[in-house]
């Protein structure tokens, strides 16, 4: 009861800065006292250095487990960091601009910061859903690789500068899972005339297989599924389904999460409020920005293993893995997407190229060290 109460509650969440004495004498003495008396008034009344006040507004539910917590944790980490010359005030989705509003929001100075997720922007900047999450692209330590050292970074810029804005890779969720199902995917059939909850780029990937890619808000995905609505969704990771409670309407739960194998999760600065900040709190949120990034993975790996096993143990959860020859088949039609992604817009194409030979790159490095080490972790 008191675990079903939580989880309406977290449902209901989801839905919206000297002196020297003279020698000359006593007087000379005294008045050197004076001076520095003055002095020391004069150090009293040396104006405080001046504190800057930001607005951040966020696609996510107030102080949203992870995601929104990451933002909390990244305007109190410049606070800190800066002695609280830059104090940044969070807004949740709703509560100063709508979820979706935030990338206008940003842009235009309504608010100075926002967070999110750079797919959320596909449809004002196609080329942003690379910065966020790809199926069968980068994962965590991949994507770090290409944005922070790879060129990615400076893409993103160019991108988001056409908008008045600066970026910022503000976290990770790790490997997400495939999603939940009340019937088992044995081959590319199953999932003709499905009607699955999966946004952007995967439910482009879904249709192609036949399938139908439904938009459903974080509030409603649970009653559709619980009432056959939709037949599956994908949400996050073992973490925030459990608290959603998807195991108590669909039984079987897949791995991997082809279509978002590592999210990155974003922060953004109007680019008059970044140009206007000093050298050193542009650098102190900078900062910032990458201990939100270590945070929140480390975060998503820590506790998302935990939650898989009460799902298991506690929830009686199946688990289950897409066969092979479904994920090949499914990264074929992945690529067609992404090929149509790249072909319908140039900065795409131009992000796409990077994002390509970075992987081919990294792969082959892969092949030599992170793959070969998978194998020793189970021996
Ligand atoms: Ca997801």
């Amino acid at each position: 009861m008191e675990n079903d109460n939580n989880r309406r509650k977290f449902i209901k969440n989801v839905g919206m800065g000297a002196a020297a004495i003279g020698t000359a004498g006593l007087a000379g003495v005294l008045s050197s006292c004076k001076d520095q008396q003055k002095e020391k008034a004069a150090v009293k009344e040396e104006p405080k250095a001046k504190t800057i006040e930001w607005k951040m507004v966020t696609t996510w539910p107030p102080h949203f487990p992870m995601l929104g917590e990451g933002a909390d944790n990244l305007a109190k980490w410049v606070d800190e960091m800066s002695g609280g010359r830059l104090k940044i005030k969070v807004y949740g989705g709703g509560e100063l601009v709508p979820p979706l509003g935030v990338f206008d929001a940003v842009s235009q100075g309504t608010a100075e910061m926002g967070h999110g997720a750079a797919y959320y922007w596909a449809g004002k900047a196609p080329a942003s859903q690379f910065f966020a999450a790809v199926p069968f692209g980068f994962n965590a330590q991949s994507i770090n690789a290409w944005l922070y050292s790879g060129g990615g970074m400076q893409l993103w810029e160019e991108l988001y500068g056409k908008f008045n804005l600066k970026p910022f890779v503000a976290g990770n969720t790790g490997v997400q899972m495939g999603g939940w199902f009340n019937k088992e995917i044995n081959t590319m059939e199953d999932f003709k005339g499905l009607k699955m909850r999966i946004p952007g780029l995967g439910g482009k990937v879904l249709a192609k297989a036949g399938g139908n890619a439904v938009l459903v808000a974080g509030g409603e995905i649970f009653t559709n599924l619980e009432r056959g609505v939709i037949d599956a969704t994908e949400w996050v990771g073992p973490f925030h389904d459990l608290k959603m409670g998807f195991y108590k309407a669909a039984k079987y739960y897949y791995s991997p999460g082809w279509h978002e194998p590592g999210t990155a999760l974003e922060s953004m600065v109007n680019l008059d409020a970044w140009n206007a900040l000093p050298d050193d709190l542009k650098a102190i949120v900078e900062a910032a920005t990458y201990k939100s990034n270590m945070w929140m993975l480390s975060e998503f790996e820590a506790k998302n293993n935990k939650a898989l096993k009460t799902l298991i143990n506690e929830h009686n959860v199946q688990p289950r893995q897409f066969p092979e020859s479904v994920l090949k088949a499914l990264k074929k039609l992945s690529i067609e997407v992404l090929e149509e992604l790249a072909a319908s817009d140039p900065m795409s194409r131009k992000v796409y190229d990077s994002f390509l030979e970075f992987q081919k790159n990294i792969y082959e490095w892969n092949k030599v060290t992170e793959e070969p080490y998978q194998k020793l972790k189970y021996l």
